[in-house]
């Protein structure tokens, strides 16, 4: 029965309405599926629109939450970012690999503009993280040294032209560094050198040969001084074949045999020690019987042989 009165008669509309969808709800909502399930696409493509006509003002909205809840927003985030690592980390490497040479590019770019700010921030870290580090170090030392004697093997020819290539670039650099080595290890060379020498008396004589016409004046004042050595203590003349036949060839240091044509005198107490240049202090030695000698202990035990 209609109303007479159209306020009543909305308020009964509306007061039914109610009712019926109270009533109906399971119902409407089926059909609303079922609709949407039909119109599926002309659904997504409304929604679509409604989207991109409202883009700025939806994202304004959403700035303007973030800004003004950071800490809550800053919980999901975390909180959703935990939830989903893997996902996370698989998206990234798929975008990564997707765009690698752009993001090379742009790194590159970013690295040169911002040098020493990077720099700077590495150094601090090293500093913070310094006990991390050497654990980390140590922790995996083996397995990179391993690593890189692989890597030397199987790269040999390209290790070769890499340092070639270094050198020729840096020279002044080299040649510092070669002072530097030099410097550090003084003893061993001279030792090598000696070594050498003796091992190899044909290269030493016509080395010494080679040296002698470039340094002659060196030469000459070297042999003065070690003249005016001997001339301080007791010198007398001695016979180097006479010395060899005297002592039966032997090495008086190993007490071996050694060869006339490579034996050297040896000062028993040496001159620079103030031991004479006489017969008595003198003897036939090996030259590495002598050299080994001069570089260990300077009182070897045939000191108290004489
Ligand atoms: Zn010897």
């Amino acid at each position: 029965m209609p109303y007479k009165d159209p306020e009543k008669q909305k308020a009964y509309h509306a007061a039914y309405g109610k009712l019926y969808s109270e009533a109906h709800r399971e119902q409407k909502a089926a059909n609303m599926r079922a609709w949407r399930e039909t119109h599926r696409e002309h659904h997504l493509a409304i929604r679509k629109a409604w989207r991109e006509a409202n883009l700025e003002r939806e994202r304004a909205k959403g700035r303007a939450y973030h800004l003004a809840h950071p800490e809550q927003e800053a919980a999901k985030k975390k909180k959703y970012n935990e939830s989903h690592r893997e996902e996370n980390a698989a998206c990234r490497k798929a975008y990564y690999e997707a765009n690698s040479e752009t993001i090379k590019a742009s790194s590159r770019v970013y690295h040169e503009e911002h040098r020493e700010q990077i720099l700077l921030t590495l150094k601090a870290w090293r500093e913070a993280n310094r006990e991390h580090i050497q654990e980390y170090r140590e922790e995996t030392r083996e397995h990179k040294n391993a690593q890189s004697k692989t890597y030397h093997k199987t790269h040999r020819v390209q290790d070769a032209a890499r340092n070639k290539a270094y050198k020729a670039a840096h020279p002044e650099k080299i040649a510092a560094e070669l002072i530097c080595y030099r410097e550090r290890h003084r003893v061993e060379i001279a030792q090598r050198a000696r070594l050498g020498r003796i091992a190899y008396p044909e290269k030493q004589r016509a080395a010494s040969r080679r040296w002698y016409e470039l340094h002659k004046s060196q030469a000459i004042q070297s042999v003065r001084k070690r003249e005016a050595r001997i001339r301080n203590v007791f010198v007398e003349t001695v016979d180097r074949l006479a010395i060899y036949e005297r002592d039966e060839g032997k090495c008086g240091i190993c007490h071996k045999f050694v060869s006339i044509n490579n034996f050297n005198i040896d000062h028993i107490l040496p001159i620079a020690q103030g031991g004479p240049h006489s017969l008595i202090n003198v003897q036939v030695a090996h030259p590495i019987c002598n050299f080994r000698k001069g570089a260990g202990a300077r009182f070897p035990q045939q000191l108290r042989l004489v």
